[in-house]
């Protein structure tokens, strides 16, 4: 189904060179001239004009969307032109958004092209989502995806993800409203601040993001014209070096606080300042009662081969992305199903992404009588951070 309502169409009448421009996509059946209207009717807003947003809005702009909204607040840097192919080497230096919507403009003067020089924040977001029908969140960095998906959860709009690092990347579609989970079901809390490389840090092939954009703008015609299936309820991840794509089921979290049955969160957050607050140690640190193990310590007792288990509490396709060897998975919803086959003798070290879900697994066993039950602080990412690099990061 559409997610743009028909009654929207009415005023939509498609002009002898609108039917030539668009003639190879409106022969497909899927499209036909429905289709069409509803490309020319549809509002969506790219978040970010940068490796992600590029291709999304050259190709949505020829596809002829109706308004394409862009937010971005840099200028062009030299070290952008390798994969953020709205602009060229003369454009170093300029407004990103005045050269992105020149750039757009020459291709398709039939597309409005609305821009939003600025960065997205608490104080913008909602009235600048409000807008439009369909998010392509092609950010960079923790703050604005946490806005971004949690925006588009209240104003039930879909929010199309997409993320790039190194010769991986991954998107999904996450709209609660039409099935499937939002971001925070799968990450609940941003990592702390320092904590995730960006493409600055980490180095991104620059194809990368001209594959994962461009999935997203697929999926953004796909809602738009209600064809399909689409990536609500999946993430598709790519591997460039093997040059695989890999499927992982995903599933609302209940107790999700943005769309759970009894959401916490109704209004943005201030992410920036949120995130900036608190040093990593704190952000790590469990309550009291909740004994934890230092990625350190945990290295050491396997290295000396003390009797220690190792529980896993993430989720199957995290556990795909990265995994610490000798782990074995249960899943945080499943725990509890599982409490006969953990031992209550060794050291009982429960371990997530970053240590938030592991502490409340480390809370349900203890709770249980396993005394022997420790949260591993910082989690995986801590592990691949001072432990072994060559874990993934996600
Ligand atoms: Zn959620």
């Amino acid at each position: 189904m559409s997610i743009i309502d028909q009654e929207r169409l009415a005023a939509i009448a498609l002009t002898p060179a609108d039917l030539s421009r668009y003639s190879r996509q409106l022969m497909l059946p899927e499209v036909n001239a429905d289709g069409q209207r509803r490309i020319r009717v549809a509002r969506v807003l790219c978040i970010g004009a940068g490796g992600l947003g590029s291709p999304s809005a050259l190709y949505l702009a020829a596809a002829g969307i109706g308004t394409l909204g862009l937010v971005d607040a840099d200028r062009v840097d030299a070290s952008n032109l390798q994969r953020q192919i709205l602009y060229g080497t003369d454009d170093v230096g300029k407004s990103k958004l005045e050269k992105a919507g020149a750039r757009l403009r020459q291709l398709n003067p039939d597309v409005q092209i609305v821009l939003h020089e600025a960065r997205l924040t608490s104080a913008n977001a909602v009235e600048i989502i409000a807008d439009y029908d369909v998010v392509i969140d092609g950010s960079d960095n923790f703050p604005t995806r946490y806005l971004s998906n949690d925006v588009c959860v209240f104003a039930r709009k879909p929010n199309i993800y997409g993320s790039v690092f190194r010769f991986e990347g991954q998107a999904s579609v996450f709209a609660p409203h039409l099935g499937g989970p939002c971001y925070r079901c799968l990450f609940p809390e941003p990592p702390p601040p320092g904590a995730a490389p960006s493409c600055a840090e980490a180095g991104v092939l620059g194809v990368l993001p001209g594959i994962i954009g461009l999935i997203q703008a697929t999926e953004a015609l796909k809602l738009i014209i209600g064809a399909g299936e689409t990536l609500a309820g999946r993430l598709l991840h790519f591997d460039a070096l093997k040059m695989k794509f890999r499927e992982f089921n995903l599933r609302r979290d209940p107790h999700c606080p943005v769309c759970g049955d009894q959401p916490t969160i109704f209004e943005p957050i201030d992410y920036e300042q949120f995130c900036a607050g608190p040093p990593a140690a704190d952000w790590f640190a469990a309550p009291e009662g909740v004994p934890t193990i230092s990625v350190r310590d945990l290295k050491a007792k396997i290295d000396n081969k003390e009797a220690l288990t190792l529980i896993d509490v993430r989720e199957p396709f995290e556990y795909e992305i990265a995994r610490i060897e000798g782990s074995r998975l249960i899943p945080l919803g499943e725990l509890e199903s599982h409490l006969s086959e953990l031992p209550k003798t060794g050291t009982l070290v429960l371990q997530c992404h970053s240590g938030s879900r592991s502490e409340h697994a480390s809370n349900i066993l203890r709770e249980a009588g396993f005394e022997n039950a420790v949260n591993l602080e910082g989690g995986i990412d801590a592990w691949s951070v001072e432990i072994d690099p060559a874990v993934p990061r996600y």
